[in-house]
């Protein structure tokens, strides 16, 4: 048996042996090469097949086995390199089927479903603490269109964008993607809900220790108004009273906004839940919304209160009110006055401190009165 020297390529005549190839430093292949012509030419043939080898002493014994080689040799050669990858090709193919079969197992839900039904989120991104409308447009004439998004129930309302609904995303929401889920008529989609890292101020506040620490008596109030509260955001009206877009309370300058992290005497304290308006004593506080008061009560933290339940577990907050003008369970519409600006509860001075609770999610304010909803009404 003759060992020979060979650069191996397809294209050069050498063959590739049934069961390996090697590769040289240099990314060539160097194989064991079917020579049976050159074998018996060179009356060095062991069966069918000579062993080839790059020889750095002696290259030209790499062309006498290249050069030599038969062209039907060669169209073998080639047909099994093109077999070989087939192979490879093959086998990894064969790997991705498991993934493959995941994909249009989990998809043919939200592909079919999509066929024909439009649904968009406004704003197209949020952030925590922020309120958003779902509008969907479906694909035939239906009537009603049902969903959830954060694990809560989605109330829409036909209007001249489509079938409309508003929702929220609590402040503790991480970011990351949340499933949102529509169905219309025969139709369903389960979709995606981006929420993006949102960067909330702060705030250091240095008080007496007298206005820090509670008495016993004072925490046992705090936590019974707490309880009473509580009681309130999981009450959740199927109709609805708001009406069209919200409104500002009160005109003013802005002070605490809504997320601010608070530090007091250097201990990290709730973040604040709503957004603080300053105006004198006395200036009118008006409903942001449609809706029925459903609280007035003058609490420890907030002063003198009003909550206005809108529907469908919408809840707007006044707090710190000199004066409350309207009476439980009193309806009211969007801009009545309900009470006027004060300093009441916990305040550092006359200001109004307007809250937000939807579907139990804690959600800044100002996030709904941007929110084009004109064209829903009643
Ligand atoms: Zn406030």
């Amino acid at each position: 048996m003759m060992i020979y020297e060979i650069a191996t390529s397809a294209r050069g005549g050498l063959a590739m042996t049934k069961r390996k190839h090697l590769f040289s430093r240099d990314r060539r292949i160097l194989s064991l090469c079917h020579c049976e012509e050159q074998g018996k030419a060179n009356g060095e043939g062991l069966g069918n097949f000579v062993i080839a080898r790059q020889s750095r002493s002696n290259p030209g014994d790499s062309s006498l086995c290249s050069e030599q080689a038969p062209q039907s040799h060669n169209s073998l050669i080639t047909k099994r390199l093109l077999l070989r990858l087939w192979r490879i090709a093959m086998t990894r193919f064969m790997r991705m089927i498991p993934i493959i079969l995941l994909f249009l197992l989990s998809a043919p839900e939200t592909l079919k479903a999509d066929k024909g039904m439009a649904i968009r989120i406004v704003p197209k991104l949020l952030r925590p603490g922020e309120a958003f409308m779902v509008v969907v447009t479906p694909g035939s004439s239906i009537t009603e269109v049902s969903g959830e998004a954060f694990g809560k129930k989605l109330y829409f309302v036909g209007g001249e964008q489509g079938y409309i609904a508003l929702s929220g995303v609590d402040l503790s929401v991480k970011p990351g993607k949340y499933p949102l889920v529509i169905e219309a008529g025969m139709e369903k989609s389960v979709r995606k809900i981006r929420v993006l890292k949102k960067r909330f101020g702060k705030e250091v506040l240095h008080l007496r220790p007298d206005q820090v620490f509670l008495s016993e008596e004072d925490l046992k109030r705090v936590e019974k108004e707490k309880q009473r509260l509580d009681v309130i955001w999981k009450e959740e009206l199927q109709g609805r009273f708001w009406d069209g877009p919200f409104i500002l309370p009160v005109k003013g300058k802005f002070g605490s906004v809504f997320g601010l992290r608070r530090i007091i005497n250097d201990e990290p304290r709730s973040p604040h839940m709503g957004q603080d308006i300053k105006a004198p004593e006395g200036t009118p506080v008006a409903a942001c919304n449609s809706g029925r008061v459903v609280f007035i009560d003058e609490l420890f933290f907030s002063g003198k209160s009003i909550i206005v339940d809108h529907g469908q577990g919408l809840y707007s907050m006044y707090f710190h009110l000199s004066e409350v003008l309207v009476s439980q369970g009193q309806e009211v519409k969007r801009g009545q006055v309900v009470g006027r600006v004060g300093a009441t509860g916990r305040a550092m001075g006359p200001h109004l401190h307007w809250g937000v609770r939807l579907q139990g999610m804690r959600v800044d304010p100002m996030s709904l009165i941007s929110l084009p909803l004109n064209s829903i009404s009643r």
